[in-house]
């Protein structure tokens, strides 16, 4: 199974790809955590985005597809894999598509965990990490709204998007996605 799930920082991503990896057996690609290890790091993919994570901007498109390439062809993702971050606007959702196209891994759903703005600000407020100042907290949402709304249409129209409600608790959440991906 192959999987992709979007929303906000703040929306749940995290605790459901816990929770499906766990259920499916599915390798996490978890894009924030590989770039922020990285950089911990210092190694040169960290160096190359230290920049754009500490302002809550993307990192450059050539850098992220190469990178997902990397994480998909690895031995432990042959059992299927769920990105985390993966993609954040409509060009990184395409290039994305032809990549799979070309290994022969279509995509399953593209899971949209809806939460209303206020509440992902509010949640993102509240997990204090690093590189989680105000501003890049309000620059990352704004960046979220402006680029990756459009990666919903992109999925919709090629029958993929399966939205989901993510008011509910995580336990809820977690048992309508899976109700809806189950092979
Ligand atoms: P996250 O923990 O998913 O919010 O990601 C933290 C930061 O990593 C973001 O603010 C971006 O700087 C960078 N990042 C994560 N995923 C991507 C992506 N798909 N494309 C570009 N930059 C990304």
């Amino acid at each position: 199974m192959r999987l992709v799930l979007l929303g906000g920082t703040g929306a749940g991503k995290g605790t459901q790809a816990t929770l499906l990896c766990e259920r499916f057996g599915l390798l996490s690609i978890a894009t924030g955590s590989v770039l922020r290890e990285a950089i911990e790091a210092r190694t040169e993919l960290g160096q190359q985005v230290s920049a754009y994570v500490d302002r809550g901007e993307l990192a450059p498109d050539d850098i992220m597809i190469a990178l997902m390439k990397e994480q998909i062809t690895r031995p432990e993702a042959s059992g299927g894999w769920l990105m985390d971050g993966y993609p954040r606007t409509a060009f990184q959702a395409e290039e994305l598509w032809i990549l799979l196209d070309r290994l022969k891994q279509p995509l399953d759903y593209a899971i949209w965990l809806e939460v209303p703005t206020e509440t992902l600000v509010q949640r993102a407020l509240e997990r204090a990490r690093a590189d989680d100042r105000p501003e890049a907290i309000e620059r990352r949402i704004n960046v979220f709204q402006e680029r990756t709304l459009p990666i919903l249409e992109f999925y919709s129209y090629r029958k993929r998007l399966l939205r989901i409600d993510g008011m509910q608790s995580p336990e809820q959440v977690h048992q309508q996605i899976a109700e809806k991906v189950e092979p």
